[in-house]
């Protein structure tokens, strides 16, 4: 018997070559092979003859390829068409960019194939699901690719054990056929019994009403009918945001313990004096969100509100608000936000405002002399600074607040667990205002952070438009650099923003510089003023270079992704994006946000990536034809899962294989509910020598630490 945690090299039939192979799927563990899900099936318990084919309807036909031919657009784009033929008829099969399957679909070609049928000057398939069932009759040249081959010699005996059922499509990597990971797969299941044993508590599974462990496993690589694979899916899915709930529900356990909070409330003087030093009235759900922050803070019980709205909703404004009101109270205050130039930027805003008013504000952040530190952090330990704002330097261990009765932080997705609690930990069971600007799904909030209260301003300042994005390619780029300088000499302004490189700063860095010193040489935009900015400056140098840009001293900003969050920056109504294709979707919709923030109309535009995967092209389409940031983030959290959809900072979470939270909220309900009364039941020391808890360590590893409870 062998482990789940064992390398696959053991693996009957896979040895150190295929194990190497397997690497490059990210499958190095019998686990990790078993949760290798099939992308697709081919059922053969249905096959539909082709004469009877309906356009709009999803089928698994066979047939022999009678022709094949190969077609390219003028943009490159290739696809390959054949013709499939089965006696009671023909059907046209298209497949877009893959032209490597014409290895596979020669002249004679027998072939299983599914997917839906499309009408398109007669029906066709697009992008089947398919295998080759036997090659063409003989004289295959000597030209036939290794692979092919294997699959060639492989076929009597897929079929000897596939044929007649449902088969998995498994994604696939060179070198490694369909039919070689299905055999494996088949022994990983026979050898591997401790991967197939139940470890969800009896209760659970019946309420659910769920199938074991074991058979939803087997059954979702190898179902015995659709309805098994529905049911496997369905436990599967159940589980992975099970798992997420668990940990969520015991990092809770460990963390908030029943509280009560000191109680805020204030008559709403500063409130009524903030809104009439406005230059302009509060958007109907800016008032309705502060109506609740208020009523929230006047309670014993600690608020934990989520304030979501899309960028440029005027979230600050309301955070401003809400610190006013506990203030007033007799509170002081803690902003923290994930950059210094976003702290600094909220520091002034906040200073304006707040000093009119005779509330004292300031800035602390890593960037600060260590003097300055200091004299803040006395301030702020004997009561004298009412708001402080900053980065993480305000969890150092080093600053205490005279009464810290409110918290809020800022892009919250930006920050571990850890973190936030931390700051938590500065005043006893302070309220909390948590805020993204990356709206996140409803049922995603349920996902991450369980009972949390939500309010949306759904609605933005009046007078906006959003910015129109545009796909600009390469030889236009000259064109776009002159229409920018019309646009600047009428007085607008540009950021341009260089790629992003998570490995590298020095790499971003130099593009950056790049960028900005071809546009100051001989370039459309060399009579303007511009600036760089920078992750490796120092602080008052990048304050510096923000300021300039702020107060219009520079006409062109160039930036690596530090400007992503939170830069507000109204008369700016340009953005060059280059290298759209290294950000994610939401990343992209905050970059855009940072223009049409003024009355002038805002242009974003993308830089045509030369070569780009068929996903950060489907990245940039949505893009350009969507402008919700809501509906944004679903798609994003679609596309990525919910671990890549929060960044580097809460990675750690396993991206959902076959969970969907947003399509499916009531399985996500019911695990959140599960999970949550099973820690009641038995508390986290209860669960600890559970085959359950050895699941969720062995799935959650270190990441572990970061919720509190390793
Ligand atoms: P976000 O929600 O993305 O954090 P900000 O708080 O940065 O948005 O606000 C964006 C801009 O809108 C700021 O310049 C702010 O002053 C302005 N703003 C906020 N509320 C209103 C309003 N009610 N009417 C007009 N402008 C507003
Ligand atoms: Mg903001």
């Amino acid at each position: 018997m062998i482990d789940p945690a064992d390398s696959l090299r053991y693996l009957k039939g896979a040895g150190p070559a295929r194990a190497r192979l397997l690497e490059r799927l990210e499958l190095r563990t019998l686990g990790d092979l078993l949760e290798h899900y099939p992308r697709a099936y081919l059922d053969r318990t249905r096959l539909t003859p082709l004469g009877q084919l309906q356009p709009g309807g999803d089928y698994t036909a066979a047939g022999m390829v009678s022709s094949v031919a190969e077609h390219r657009s003028r943009g490159g784009r290739s696809s390959l068409h054949a013709l499939l033929d089965d006696g009671t008829g023909r059907v046209e099969c298209v497949w877009f960019n893959q032209p490597y399957l014409r290895e596979r679909l020669r002249r004679g070609t027998r072939v299983l194939l599914s997917g839906r049928v499309e009408v398109f000057q007669t029906l066709r398939f697009v992008n089947p699901e398919f295998e080759v069932v036997a090659g063409p009759g003989g004289g295959e040249g000597a030209g036939a690719e290794a692979a092919e081959a294997a699959e060639a010699a492989e076929t009597a005996e897929a079929a000897a054990f596939s044929a007649p059922g449902i088969v998995p499509v498994y994604p696939l990597t060179a070198g490694i056929t369909q039919r070689v990971l299905r055999r494996l797969v088949r022994q990983a299941l026979a050898d591997c019994a401790p991967a197939l044993a139940e470890f969800l508590p009896a209760d659970i599974l019946s309420r659910q009403r769920l199938p074991a462990w074991g058979s939803a496993v087997r059954g979702i690589h190898f179902p015995d009918s659709q309805e098994d694979c529905q049911e496997a899916r369905r436990r599967i899915a159940f589980q992975e945001l099970f798992d997420l709930q668990l940990l969520l529900a015991c990092s809770r356990s460990v963390w908030e313990r029943p509280q009560t909070a000191r109680p805020l409330a204030s008559a709403g003087r500063l409130l009524a004096a903030l809104e009439r030093g406005l230059p302009f009235r509060l958007t109907g759900a800016q008032h309705r969100a502060i109506a609740r922050l208020r009523e929230d803070l006047a309670r014993d019980r600690p608020m934990h509100r989520l304030l979501e709205g899309d960028v440029g909703s005027g979230k600050t404004l309301v955070a401003l608000a809400a610190a006013l009101c506990a203030v007033e109270a007799g509170a002081q205050v803690a902003v923290m936000a994930p950059t210094e130039i976003l702290a600094a930027q909220h520091a002034a805003t906040f200073a304006r405002h707040a000093e009119a008013l005779g509330v004292r504000t300031a800035l602390l952040t890593g960037g600060l002399s260590c003097a300055r530190a200091r004299e803040v952090r006395e301030q702020v330990a004997r009561g004298d600074v009412q708001i402080l704002l900053g980065t993480q330097a305000l969890i150092q261990e080093t600053v205490a607040f005279a009464s810290l009765g409110f918290v809020v932080i800022d892009e919250q997705h930006r920050f571990g667990v850890l973190q936030r609690a931390r700051l938590l930990g500065k005043g006893s069971s302070p309220h909390a205002l948590w805020m993204s600007a990356t709206p996140i799904p409803r049922t995603l909030a349920l996902t991450l952070f369980g009972d949390l209260d939500i309010s949306l301003l759904d609605e933005k300042p009046p007078g906006r438009r959003p910015p129109r994005t545009h796909v600009v390619p390469r030889r236009r780029y000259a064109e776009m650099l002159d229409y920018i300088a019309r646009e600047l000499d009428a007085g607008g302004q540009s950021y341009f923003v260089c790629p992003a490189i998570e490995a590298s700063e020095t790499l971003d860095l130099r593009a950056a510089e790049e960028l900005f010193a071809r546009l100051q040489g001989d370039s459309p935009l060399c009579r303007f003023r511009g600036a760089l900015l920078h992750g490796r400056l120092r602080a008052e140098e990048k304050s510096r270079a923000m300021e300039g840009f702020a107060q219009g001293e520079t006409a062109f900003l160039v930036a690596t992704t530090v400007v992503e969050v939170g830069m507000d920056v109204p008369n700016a109504n340009l953005m060059v994006i280059e290298h759209p294709e290294r950000y994610g979707l939401s990343q992209l919709h905050q970059l855009r946000g940072r223009v049409g923030r003024g009355r002038q109309p805002a242009h974003v535009f993308l830089i045509e990536p030369a070569a780009a995967g068929p996903e950060a092209r489907a990245r940039i389409e949505a893009l350009v034809r969507e402008e919700d940031g809501l509906r944004i983030a679903e798609e994003d959290l679609r596309q990525r899962g919910p671990g890549d959809f929060f960044g580097v900072r809460q990675s750690g979470l396993p991206p959902f294989k076959v969970a969907d939270p947003v399509g499916r909220p009531e399985l996500l309900e019911a695990a959140r509910d599960e999970a949550f009364a099973l820690v009641g039941r038995e508390g986290v020391s209860g669960l600890r020598s559970t085959a359950l808890w050895r699941r969720l360590m062995l799935r959650f590893g270190d990441s572990l630490d970061l919720y509190g409870i390793g």
